[in-house]
Order: structure tokens, then C-alpha cells, then sequence
């Protein structure tokens, strides 16, 4: 049966932008058709079983023809997949959108579209001009101003002088000087307020703002480049007082976050609220561990306590317990500790309520916290990783407890974005780098390799962690506890 094509405007680059519908469209998809313009975290959420098609510009690599892209559509959609064809801003605005839904047409393919937030009024709004106002104007144009090569604009540019409303140029960047040349020209006075907008509605947004005569020559200066638009009108007079973007206290800071994906969301939605670019390059990886030998012997004898130290250890025990014909059951008349609010949480989604949490999320507080509730001669199973850190196990059994340590998983060192990253640090791009683990830190620096990055701010939480960013990072900041909050309060003030 023929699948669906599904075209889906990702917006202006900023997963928060990208719609609920068209996260579930990417969500359920077989194959993705996707532009150059798309963010990389909205292609980080497509599931790697989908096939994954780039048919954007790329590094001087020239673009996929608009006739190729039709027939890749077609023919993915006739092998019955569902497609979504991930096109940046709003899929029917200079999308080619419209053109692509009458191939499938032609061909009898279904399509729906769920269109996107588009970039005209999403990089405006992020430099703090409202497209309409009262006071102003009351009317916008978005306008391409795409020139052939070597062949002139050919927008009426007295039409829309006359107008008197506000003007959005997109793909403008190269003719900007045709743009505030032609305005000018047809009597649009030189002072008029004016814009370039880069990487709007982005972590790494610059804006040009002044009068129409000054753009281009202020916009080269400070080297703005693709993606940018142009916004020409009354309006853009009020982006210095209406500016809250750049105002945001991580604004124009780019920071890696390097937890393992199921781990970074809330500690880079944070980091993204305060203004900063952040990039996901998760360095570790948790792998199951196929050996059930251990932790059939360990559940053999009785315990007190179930500690948890990641919320890894949740699924890896649900798994290795399953292998074993068993299930969670086997945690029956046991406490549980939980050594953070993420691992309370993981639990939690299975049904289990953490009996403690200690109030700094480490290996020595949470051993302080058991030895705090334990009488001498307890018990602990140790549900972790097999690289788990000695602190934890060695002041409990100080304290006179019995640990069995039982290795449930490997956390592996594998970053898919070693290469990005590396470029970046090279240019110095990268501020700052997050680090919740000594295994992130050891999975980072094995995945960039020899690049000079010790002068970046290496931004920790606990001691463990900040000890192994040492061997490598000049700067190094630990959070006041091991909260995510105070990693994210520790990134603001130092950075
Ligand atoms: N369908 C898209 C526009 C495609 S045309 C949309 O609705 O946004 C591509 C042009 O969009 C670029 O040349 C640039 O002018 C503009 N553009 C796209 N993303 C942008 C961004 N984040 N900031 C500024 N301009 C952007």
C-alpha cells in the first residue's frame, strides 16, 4: 500500500518551535526528506530506524534538483512508508511546498501538510519587532528577493513604497544592496528603520539595526551571514526597547551538553530558556550487559536496600531481571534509594517510590544519607553501571555495611557529533562544556581528541566529575551542589 508523505515545517531552526504535531509526525515516520535549513535537534528526534535523506545545500555541495526530490517522495511513499518531508520555517511559504503536493497529486500519492512556524515572523519577533503595530502600520509583505545569478530583482519597489507597511525580504542577503538601493529609488526616505536579522529566533541570532541608507554597509561590516532576512518599516524602530532576547543572561554563549540523550533534555531546555545556543552531543551511551550471572546470585540473598545511581539502572534491571524469568518484584520488601531527582523520577514512572534521595545528587551524599538511616550490619544491593565510582560502596562498607555490587550495564564512550564538535573547537566557538559524570568527561575528550579546548569553561556537578575535568580542562567550575539548577546558576555566574 502507498504510505503517506507528510510535509512538515520545522521552523526557524529551535526545537521549542517545532509543533507537537509535527514532533509526532517525525516521531512516526519511516523515512525523512529534510532541507538545510532544519535545526539539528529536530533531526536528532528522528528515530534511527527512519531513513534519514539530506536534499539541502550543503558546504558548496549543490542541492538535490527540485525534480529529484519530487521522485525520491514519490517513490519512498510507493515502498509504503510513511514520509515526512522536513522543510525549514513554514513548509508553504518559498518552501516549494505547493509544488511538491501537486506531484504527489499527479501521482497519487496521499499528503497532509501541518505547516510551521515560519521564519518572517519568528526572527522579527526574537529581535524584538512586532511585524504589525497600531501606531505604525497594520499590514506586512513578506517578499523573496531570490535574484537568478547575474540577473536583476524584479520586485516593484514603487508598489511597495506606496504601500507604507512593513517589509520582510527573505533569501535577501546577497541582493541587499539591490533591496535598499531599489526602496530608496522609489522614494522611500533614508532613514526609515531597517534590519538584518541572522540565525534568527536562534541561540546564535545577531541583528543589524538602523536606517535603510546605513543597512548594507553596517550589515557587511559586521559580516552577518545566510540565514538572514531583511525587515524594512516603522516597526523595527522598537527593537531596541522591545529587544528580551539578547537581554536573556547565557545570550551569544554557545554550550555543549554532553549527557547521554534520554538525560540532557531538562539541563538543555534550561540553558536554552536563559538565551544560550546549546549543542546535545551526548559522549556516553549505556549498554546492557548480557551477563545475568551476578545479579542472579545477588538477588539470592537478602537485602535491605536497592540503591539505584543513574536512572539507567531502572530500565537495566527491568531488562537483566526479565532475561532471568523475573521482574521488579524481586526489589519485594527492600527499600530503594535513589541517587537524584531524575533516578526518583525513573522509578517513579515505573511505579516505585524512592525511600530516599539524598539533597546532593552524588556518590558521598547519597553514602551519607544511607549510613545516616542504616544500623551497622545492613545491607545494600548496588544496582550501576560496571564503571561505577568506588566513593559510594567504600564508605558504606567503612560504615560497617554489606554492598553487593551488582554490574547491570557498561556505559560506553560514543558521541555521533565527535567532528562538530572538534570544528567548533578549533574556531573557539565552544564556551562552555557540562559535565554530570566522570564518564562524560572521559567520553568528551575521547571523542575530540587532541584539539586544544583546555581553556574552555569545563562546568561540573560534583566533586568526582570536576577532579576528572581537571586532568584535561584548565577551567573548571563545579556547581555549588549536584543539582542540574545549580549547575545552570554556576554556568551563569562564571561564564
Ligand atoms: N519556508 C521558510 C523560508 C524558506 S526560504 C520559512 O518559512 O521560514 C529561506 C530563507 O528564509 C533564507 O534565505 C532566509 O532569508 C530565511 N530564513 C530561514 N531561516 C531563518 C532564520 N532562522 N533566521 C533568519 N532568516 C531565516
Amino acid at each position: 500500500m502507498t504510505g503517506t508523505v507528510t510535509l512538515v515545517g520545522a521552523g526557524p531552526g529551535d526545537k521549542g518551535l517545532l509543533t507537537t504535531a509535527g514532533a509526532q509526525a517525525i516521531a512516526q515516520a519511516d523515512a525523512v526528506v529534510y532541507d538545510r535549513l532544519v535545526g539539528e535537534d529536530i533531526l536528532d528526534l528522528i528515530p534511527p530506524r527512519a531513513e534519514k535523506v539530506p536534499v539541502g545545500k550543503e558546504n558548496n555541495h549543490h542541492p538535490v534538483p527540485q525534480h529529484e526530490i519530487n521522485d525520491i517522495l514519490v517513490r519512498l511513499a510507493r515502498e509504503g512508508k510513511n514520509v515526512v518531508r522536513l522543510k525549514g520555517g513554514d513548509c508553504f511559504l518559498f518552501g516549494r511546498g505547493g509544488e511538491e503536493c501537486e506531484h504527489l497529486l499527479q501521482n497519487g500519492v496521499p499528503f497532509r501538510v501541518i505547516p510551521g512556524v515560519t521564519s518572517a515572523l519568528a526572527a522579527p519577533a526574537f529581535a524584538g519587532i512586532p511585524v504589525t503595530h497600531r501606531d505604525f502600520t497594520s499590514s506586512v509583505h513578506i517578499i523573496t528577493a531570490h535574484a537568478r545569478a547575474g540577473k536583476p530583482l524584479t520586485i516593484d519597489f514603487d508598489a511597495l513604497v506606496r504601500l507604507n507597511v512593513t517589509l520582510v525580504f527573505l533569501m535577501g542577503l546577497t541582493a541587499l544592496e539591490q533591496v535598499t538601493d531599489g526602496l530608496l529609488r522609489a522614494g522611500m526616505q533614508s532613514d526609515m528603520p531597517a534590519a538584518v536579522i541572522e540565525n534568527g529566533a536562534r541561540g546564535t541570532q545577531r541583528k543589524v539595526v538602523c536606517g535603510l541608507s546605513d543597512l548594507s554597509a553596517n550589515v557587511r561590516a559586521e559580516g552577518l551571514q545566510s540565514p538572514a532576512l531583511i525587515i524594512v518599516g516603522r516597526v523595527c524602530a522598537l527593537s531596541d526597547t522591545l529587544d528580551w532576547f539578547t537581554l536573556l543572561p547565557l545570550h551569544g554563549k554557545t554550550i555543549v551538553v554532553t549527557r547521554p540523550k534520554a538525560r540532557a533534555g531538562t539541563l538543555a531546555e534550561k540553558l536554552r530558556r536563559r538565551g544560550a545556543n546549546v549543542i546535545e552531543a551526548p559522549c556516553i551511551e549505556t549498554a546492557q550487559r548480557e551477563d545475568t550471572r551476578s545479579i542472579a546470585d545477588a538477588f539470592q540473598q537478602p537485602h535491605d536496600w536497592a540503591v539505584f545511581t543513574s536512572p539507567a539502572g531502572i530500565p537495566a534491571a527491568v531488562h537483566t531481571l526479565g532475561k532471568l524469568g523475573r521482574d521488579l518484584r524481586a526489589l519485594y520488601g527492600m527499600k530503594i534509594a535513589a541517587i537524584g531527582k531524575g533516578t526518583a523520577a525513573a522509578l517513579a514512572a515505573y511505579g516505585l517510590t524512592a525511600d530516599l534521595v539524598p539533597t546532593q545528587y552524588d556518590g558521598e551524599h547519597l553514602a551519607d544519607a544511607l549510613v545516616d538511616v542504616m544500623p551497622q550490619g545492613g545491607s545494600v544491593l548496588l544496582l550501576r553501571a560496571v564503571q561505577g565510582g568506588q566513593i559510594l560502596p567504600e564508605k558504606l562498607a567503612r560504615a560497617g555495611i554489606r554492598v553487593t555490587d551488582v554490574p547491570l550495564y557498561d556505559t560506553v564512550h560514543r558521541c555521533d557529533k565527535a567532528d562538530a564538535l572538534r570544528g567548533m573547537l578549533a574556531e573557539g566557538k565552544i564556551d562552555a562544556v557540562t559535565f554530570t559524570s566522570v564518564s562524560t568527561v572521559e567520553g568528551f575528550v575521547e571523542a575530540v581528541g587532541a584539539v586544544e579546548y583546555k581553556g574552555v569553561m569545563a562546568c561540573c556537578i560534583g566533586e568526582q566529575t570536576a577532579q576528572a575535568a581537571r586532568k584535561y580542562f584548565a577551567n573548571v567550575k563545579v556547581a555549588k551542589s549536584a543539582t542540574i539548577d545549580d549547575l545552570v546558576a554556576c554556568i551563569e555566574e562564571e561564564i
